[in-house]
């Protein structure tokens, strides 16, 4: 196993500890690596308190759903960009 995998693998591991409880074989796997690896061990430290900071805030009511919507003219330049790019090819960012 490579390293630049154990860490993604670790990763993935640290953001499913978050939302479900990980096997026998999970959680050994990660400690080995945290054991190992610092930066990992930093990212797992940082994502569970950003994931409990969420959490307090949910509970506390201080989060409220955010609905982003495009104008009509800005919808407008986009569809206008999308037709360029499928006609001309196009590919300078809109
Ligand atoms: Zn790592």
């Amino acid at each position: 196993m490579s390293a630049i995998f154990a860490c993604r693998e670790a990763v993935r591991l640290a953001n499913q500890s978050l939302d479900h409880p990980l096997t026998l074989i999970q959680r050994i796997e990660l400690r080995t690596h945290l054991a190992m690896c610092q930066a990992c061990r930093v990212y797992r430290r940082q994502s569970r308190a950003l994931s409990r900071t969420i959490a307090r805030g949910a509970q506390a009511g201080l989060l409220v759903p955010v609905t982003v919507e495009l104008s009509p003219a800005a919808r407008g330049r986009i569809a206008q960009a999308l037709r360029q790019r499928l006609t001309t090819g196009d590919q300078k960012d809109v």
